[in-house]
């Protein structure tokens, strides 16, 4: 969501003449957009200010911003904290950032503009794009109703409200005319889209499957609980819609699910996997999960363990429980110490990780369908992903296959992607340095690397 919101804010900007300038030492204005789920994202926001101090006393009129949800969150507490930032805007003013910093330039103010959710005012922008790529995000809500104890998301983004059908799918239409081939349809809660409109999300992907020029659908994040047999059913249906889900779990243990105030039980949780993998036996699941919430003991991990053996997801972000202001879980006490956060994280990571490698090994010798995104920095190979997410390097397609579908002899893998060549060309391949942690270091692209 925070890409998009960026890509947002840039074709807002470059409308308004502003154009992009990669040495911060030589743009006018910084833009430091933000994300506050962690507690890390937020420190790492603040160190960078820290060193933007110098380049704002040598040059008092550059103008530095912070947008996002940790502006959001500090508001003009922040601006206090930073003597140096000039304009702090939170997500619900995304759409007004060239006026905020064209008043901050013509009347030399210090502005907060965090308000959020405010009557009578429409939310339902449409999406703004200047160079579209093959893979697009959009936004068709905002906000969160859910309220999960450990998440900011609804004290920063505010009340769900979604944009409608008719809307989103003009955008989708502008999109294919710029070139895209896939959207991901973006929501907090996004099986919920449509509360209080009488529109709903399957209709939409029915409606998106409708038109021409667009070859894939997906959507993130469903919740669990709100995951309907409607949308279930979908998979493997509607030709378009790509059979891989992202459906976080956060926890196998139903004391903590409860804690976290999931609204769904373990039991839930492996019974809409079974219903998924009856409509789309294929279909490639993700996750989300989180370790060491207040009071986790290690046999509440172990259930964390047993869903994450069970259902063999294809990729998965896992995170170490992160406190965060205001929220319900920063008052729980309970603490679990940080090497137990540690070691769970690296047993949950070393049994996904060990299961991803085996399955991209299946791959090898495979022909799967990849959607060309991006060449690498080193403009050695080209990457893309498979309709089942699957991030693939592509060692011998030309320039001018970015954004076409092309098939791909698979005949590397490692934990996190495939290798192979395009079956139409003549196979010259190219030697990749490899590391650690394959590839995904060299990515120029919105590709977001499969392991986090
Ligand atoms: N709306 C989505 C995504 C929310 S944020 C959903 O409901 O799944 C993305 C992920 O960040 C969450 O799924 C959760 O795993 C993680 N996360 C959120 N708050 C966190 C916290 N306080 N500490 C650690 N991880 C957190
Ligand atoms: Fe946060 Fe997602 Fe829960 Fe909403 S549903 S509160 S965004 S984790």
């Amino acid at each position: 969501m925070n890409v998009y919101d960026s890509d947002r804010m840039q074709s807002i900007l470059n409308a308004k003449g502003f154009r992009s300038e990669p040495e911060l030492r030589k743009a006018d204005v910084i833009l430091i957009n933000t994300c506050s789920i962690r507690d890390k994202s937020e420190h790492k926001v603040l160190s960078l200010l820290g060193e933007l101090k110098g380049l704002k006393e040598r040059d008092p009129k550059k103008v530095i911003a912070v947008s996002g949800c940790v502006g959001q969150r500090m508001g003009r507490t922040l601006l206090q904290r930073v003597p140096h930032l000039d304009l702090v805007l939170g997500p619900d003013a995304i759409d007004r950032v060239g006026d905020l910093i064209e008043s901050v330039v013509e009347r030399g103010e210090r502005i907060v503009e965090a308000k959020f959710d405010q009557e009578g005012r429409s939310y339902s922008q449409p999406c703004v794009v200047n160079r579209a790529k093959p893979s697009e995000f959009l936004t068709i809500m905002k906000g969160c109703d859910h309220f999960c104890t450990y998440c900011i998301v609804p004290f920063v983004r505010g009340r769900e409200k979604s944009r409608s059908i008719e809307e989103i799918i003009q955008d989708v239409k502008n999109l294919v005319a710029s070139g895209t081939k896939e959207v991901t349809f973006l929501g907090q809660n996004i099986n919920t889209y449509g509360k209080g409109t009488g529109q709903k999300l399957s209709q939409l992907i029915e409606a998106a499957n409708e038109v021409e020029g667009l070859e894939r659908i997906r959507y993130v994040t469903s919740h669990p609980r709100d995951l309907g047999e409607d949308l279930i059913n979908q998979f493997g249906k509607v030709a378009k819609l790509c059979p891989s889900l992202h459906l976080p779990f956060q926890a196998g243990s139903d004391r903590i699910l409860k804690a976290m105030s999931r609204l769904y039980t373990q039991e839930l949780y492996l019974k809409k996997i079974e219903l998924l993998k009856k409509a789309c036996p294929d279909i490639a699941l993700s996750t989300d999960v989180i370790v060491g919430f207040p009071g986790e003991t290690e046999e509440d991990f172990q259930q964390t363990l047993k869903v994450l053996s069970t259902v063999k997801f294809s990729s998965a972000f896992m995170f170490k429980y992160s406190p965060r202001p205001g929220t319900k879980a920063a008052d729980l006490g309970e603490v679990v110490p940080e090497s137990i956060q540690e070691e769970r994280l690296a047993r949950a990571q070393k049994t996904v990780y060990s299961q991803i490698e085996a399955e991209n090994l299946t791959y090898r010798n495979k022909i799967v369908s990849v959607l060309v995104e991006s060449m690498d920095k080193k403009k050695k190979f080209f990457s893309g992903r498979t309709p089942h997410s699957k991030l693939v390097h592509i060692m011998n397609v030309g320039e001018a296959s970015v954004g076409k579908i092309i098939d791909v002899e698979i005949t590397d893998s490692n934990v996190s992607c495939l290798k192979g060549f395009y079956v139409g060309a003549p196979k010259t391949p190219i030697k990749i340095e490899s590391n650690p942690r394959g590839a995904e270091s060299d990515f120029s692209s919105s590709l977001s690397p499969t392991l986090h």
